[in-house]
């Protein structure tokens, strides 16, 4: 069976969907293939004991203009999420309040601090070198006191989405940089959407396109045009093609010719594996965090409470031997910070073993920082990318996802019409 349009585009996620919602109002005619059985890609809401929680990704920020305009577009509302209230730390296997760590490592965590806003710094000048260390080696060249180096620790958990000794410091020391300084990490998780990303998404996906689910590409011809080829043998055919899937998920797609160099080096690039698990738990306080080494799941945010059931968010990586679906393995992560704590219900995606996402948010692997440069993925043939994996800007963010959607609609667009 064979079909033609303007431009197909590869992947309903939102950079995908961006690029073909734009398209679409320019007057081009767009089919988005799409492997799964449903749109948003790594947004993904669900409802968890009667309440919305995101198993992909949750916050905006304050700047991010292009998720602003998105929810506006469709008279979606915004989620604000309030100051948080309290905050524990488990450091040298110990669970503290106050202060992350004994009074006589004050001296290391100022020293630690210090130096990671000095590169911070350097890095928002351009003149940070260390982007290929792993985020445990430069945690590890602080020389930190015991407790200071499992805050630190803890943290990179926020900032990088696989384990320390897998993924570039550069997640880290370039979202310091990006968020104005160390609070700005905290005080970036401002923003949710309020009916959930996998609404906003579908309200995309409904806005003059055509979205063709489980629809994965297995092939792509960009000889004369764009051929793509479906899992079940179909064809489509078009002017111009958006690949908007993970970077991790390129090497389940041929290329005829050949993925470009840069491309093919890459593909498989995003170190990000984290575990995010999200948990209804009775007997906590709404509205803190809880940071540093702990059972498997390192930082968590505790949201808001309804009839004394707490929305709560553990973070970890993907490691042997913690069981993200096992209720024994996530009380026990849980009491490591919350001892008072009762688990009333739990729920997890597997975004690493899922074969249409093969990893978390974007993070770069250590010693080989440069994978993940946009600027590999240029447009090639009738060919651009899209996704927050290549954006240029806010990269690994939903709102780099809708910017890079936006641009290679503009490449596409222009392309057309020359
Ligand atoms: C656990 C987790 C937490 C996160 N936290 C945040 C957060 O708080 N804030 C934030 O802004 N971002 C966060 N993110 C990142 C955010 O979810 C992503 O940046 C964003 O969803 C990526 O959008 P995308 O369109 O680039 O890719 P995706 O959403 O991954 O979309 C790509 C699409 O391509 C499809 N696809 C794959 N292979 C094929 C194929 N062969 N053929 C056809 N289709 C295919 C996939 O099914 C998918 O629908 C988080 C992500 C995760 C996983």
């Amino acid at each position: 069976m064979e079909s033609s349009c303007d431009v197909l585009v590869i992947g309903a996620g939102l950079g995908g969907l961006r690029a073909a919602r734009d398209l679409a109002d320019q007057g081009h005619s767009v089919v988005v293939l799409e492997a799964r059985d449903r749109v948003g890609g790594r947004g993904l809401t669900e409802e968890l004991g009667g309440r919305l929680v995101e198993l992909g990704g949750s916050w905006f920020t304050p700047e991010h203009e292009q998720v602003i305009a998105e929810l506006a577009r469709y008279g979606q509302p915004t989620r604000d999420f309030p100051q948080q209230l309290h905050a524990r730390w488990r450091t040298a296997g110990e669970l503290r309040q106050g202060l992350p760590v004994p009074w006589n490592e004050l001296p290391s965590l100022e020293r630690a601090l210090a130096q990671i806003a000095a590169d911070a710094e350097a890095y928002g000048a351009g003149a940070f070198t260390g982007a290929d260390r792993s985020a445990l080696g430069y945690i590890d060249d602080l020389e930190p006191a015991p407790a200071v180096r499992d805050f630190l620790l803890g943290w990179w958990q926020l900032m990088g989405g696989a384990p320390p000794e897998a993924g570039s410091v550069v997640d880290a020391i370039g979202s310091i940089a990006g968020h104005g300084g160390l609070s700005g990490l905290l005080t970036c998780l401002a923003h949710g959407p309020g009916a959930g990303w996998s609404a906003l998404a579908e309200a995309m996906a409904a806005d003059g396109i055509t979205v063709e689910l489980d629809a994965p590409v297995t092939a792509l011809d960009v000889t004369d045009g764009a051929v793509c080829t479906t899992a079940d043998g179909r064809t489509w055919h078009a002017r111009a093609v958006v690949i908007a899937v993970p970077v991790n998920c390129l090497p389940a797609i041929s290329c005829s010719p050949a993925w470009p160099a840069p491309v093919a080096e890459a593909a498989g690039a995003n170190a990000g594996s984290a575990l995010k698990v999200l948990m209804l738990v009775r007997g906590i306080e709404p509205h803190g965090i809880a940071v540093g080494v702990g059972e498997g799941l390192h930082w968590w945010y505790v949201d808001d409470a309804i009839d004394d059931v707490v929305r709560v968010t553990g973070f970890g990586w993907t490691v042997d031997g913690f069981d993200p679906g096992s209720r024994g393995d996530i009380e026990r992560a849980l009491h490591a910070f919350f001892p008072e704590g009762e688990l009333v219900q739990f729920t997890h995606h597997d975004w690493v073993g899922d074969e249409r996402s093969l990893g978390t948010w974007l993070t770069a692997p250590a010693g080989q920082a440069d994978l993940v440069d946009p600027a590999r993925f240029a447009p090639f043939a009738c060919a651009a990318f899209a996704g927050s994996d290549v954006a240029h800007e806010e990269a690994g963010w939903f709102e780099g996802a809708l910017i890079s959607g936006a641009a290679a609609a503009a490449h596409v667009h222009a392309q057309l019409l020359g």
